[in-house]
């Protein structure tokens, strides 16, 4: 029997000083248990920023269960900008980007953070690339270093098709490989269908980014929009019943990317919260009938 109470607990992205998530008061405030967290600012990943952050994380009651890594130089203000910045794909900067991944996990490890996110890039979508054999050597990097810290390592979902990315984790070979599934980001980077894609990659699935979005007129040329949740094409109900048809328990890590307004991100992330509590509610009592 499914205890449904168990599973999914409701979460925020949040942010220290880097990223677009919440800041951790916001998170308090919206009274949620779990989050993922955007790696600081290199001089803030320190033992001192880390036990100070842990001490707030404890009196505020929440877990964080995934630590992303993000770099300087990255844009995502439109797509190909994004191939030409992001993750370990720009060989100019891949060297110095595993150099600060590894100083990212480690400062997770101080947190007690047992997975590392990431968007490695946009991975070429033909094995025979040279650039794709240099990414799986770069991402076995990573994993190897994760495992020495007991992390896992969770590639976001969004710059490849779903069997890409099978592709790619069945190449790099660890065991410590998972994704972190972006429904969103299928969306607006226009590279299918998102349940479909997650019930394909449902075995690596370890955590969930809820975002939503619409489709570009041109998907895989231009952006889709992102939208609050609910307003956009991910449908949120399918979505749960999918991440319950594969076995996932996680948290749902609720992640809008706005200016951060405390007030704005309160009222948005607010209604999110609810109406998430409310489809997890009514697929329960679904699942009881
Ligand atoms: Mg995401």
């Amino acid at each position: 029997m499914d205890k449904d109470i168990d599973k999914w607990p409701i979460g925020v992205f949040t942010s220290i000083d880097a990223g677009l998530g919440v800041h951790l008061e916001v998170a308090r405030d919206l009274g949620v248990s779990t989050a993922h967290l955007h790696a600081p600012r290199a001089a803030s990943r320190t033992a001192e920023c880390a036990r100070e952050f842990s001490s707030r994380l404890e009196d505020f009651g929440i877990e964080v269960t995934c630590v992303f890594g993000g770099f300087e130089g990255e844009s995502y203000v439109d797509i190909p900008t994004v191939k030409a910045t992001v993750g370990l794909v720009p060989l100019a900067t891949r060297d110095d980007r595993l150099r600060e991944l590894f100083e990212i996990a480690d400062f997770a490890r101080l947190l007690e953070v047992e997975a590392v996110g990431l968007h490695v890039g946009f991975i070429p979508h033909g094995p025979d690339d040279a650039t794709y054999r240099d990414i799986v050597v770069a991402t076995r990097t990573v994993c190897d270093h994760c495992v020495q810290n007991n992390q896992a390592l969770h590639l976001e979902t969004g710059q490849e098709p779903a069997d890409v990315l099978l592709r790619f984790l069945a190449d790099v070979e660890r065991d410590n490989l998972f994704i972190n599934f972006d429904p969103a980001n299928m969306i607006l980077y226009g590279v299918g269908q998102p349940l479909p894609a997650l019930e394909k990659l449902g075995r690596y699935v370890r955590s969930v980014h809820c975002k939503d979005a619409t489709w570009s007129s041109e998907p895989g040329v231009t952006w889709g929009r992102e939208m609050p949740l609910g307003e956009g094409d991910v449908e949120f109900a399918a979505f749960l019943q999918t991440l319950g048809r594969i076995g996932y328990r996680g948290p749902l890590i609720i992640e809008r990317e706005i200016p951060q307004e405390p007030e704005r991100q309160k009222a948005e992330i607010g209604r999110a919260i609810e109406l998430l509590a409310k489809l997890k509610q009514q697929l329960a009592s679904k699942n009881k009938k």
